[in-house]
């Protein structure tokens, strides 16, 4: 008897915490075995407390399309439409941890995607400006956003290697498709002491994430990561 009621309690509070929490804390286990293992190229050996409690907070299936709902916290990218995809929550996670984000930075996002990495930022900075050249997805990503009650992140339309000249210097850019170089108008925007993270290669060539650092003197530092596979970086540039 005290065996079905243990059972009963048990399925009760598993049922309460749902599946996306049980989910997520089995994502982020996953991303930090894969950040311990990764840790010699990145220099990332574990996650932030905060980074984590963002990656733990954040609805992952609210960024897929519906049907793909059921694999949102898989380590994996996933298809969201107009040939692009959501990062593998592993990548958002490290891009994000080498941003070196603090509450009061301004942080700019080329390639919103979904905009699960920015909903990540916005928990994290103070403000978040993310630019989408596919306009139907920045309209998705902002509507997403605003349900879900985000107020200090911007969605905008256009072609982010030319980066947002009215809101620049950044403290942190984050570019999340392949560029073949790295955007002169992105560097100019990062505030001295800023840093970049971008994957910079060919669409069926190897990439690789560059971190772009910038010295309080106004020195500009990059350094290659790790190999990663993005989809490119498109526009009239
Ligand atoms: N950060 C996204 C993943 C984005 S995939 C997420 O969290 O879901 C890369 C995105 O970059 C795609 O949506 C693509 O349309 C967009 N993109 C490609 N070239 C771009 C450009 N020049 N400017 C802005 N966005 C661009």
């Amino acid at each position: 008897m005290y065996v079905w009621v243990g059972l009963w309690l048990l399925a009760a509070l598993s049922g309460a915490a749902g599946w996306e929490e049980q989910a997520r804390t089995q994502m982020v286990a996953e991303i930090e075995r894969e950040f311990y293992a990764t840790s010699l190229a990145s220099g990332k050996s574990a996650l932030t407390p905060k980074v984590k409690r963002a990656l733990l907070e954040v609805p992952r299936h609210l960024f897929v399309p519906e049907a793909l709902r059921s694999a949102a916290y898989e380590n994996r990218p996933l298809p969201i439409g107009y040939g692009q995809t959501i990062s593998q929550p592993y990548i958002v996670a490290l891009m994000t941890e080498l941003l070196e984000p603090k509450p009061e930075h301004v942080v700019l996002e080329v390639g919103t995607g979904s905009g699960y990495q920015a909903a990540v930022l916005a928990r994290l900075v103070k403000q978040v400006y993310t630019i989408e050249i596919i306009e139907p997805l920045a309209s998705r990503a902002r509507a997403r956003l605003k349900a879900q009650g985000y107020t200090n992140v911007e969605v905008r339309v256009g072609d982010g290697y030319y980066g947002l000249k009215e809101h620049a210097p950044f403290d942190g850019i984050v570019v999340t498709a392949a560029a073949s170089h790295i955007p002169p108008p992105l560097v100019e925007q990062l505030k001295p002491g800023g840093r970049m993270v971008i994957p910079v290669g060919g669409q069926f060539l190897v990439q690789s994430l560059m971190l772009v650092e910038k010295t309080p003197k106004g020195e500009v530092l990059t350094r290659q990561l790790l190999p990663v596979s993005f989809v490119p970086l498109t526009g009239g540039h």
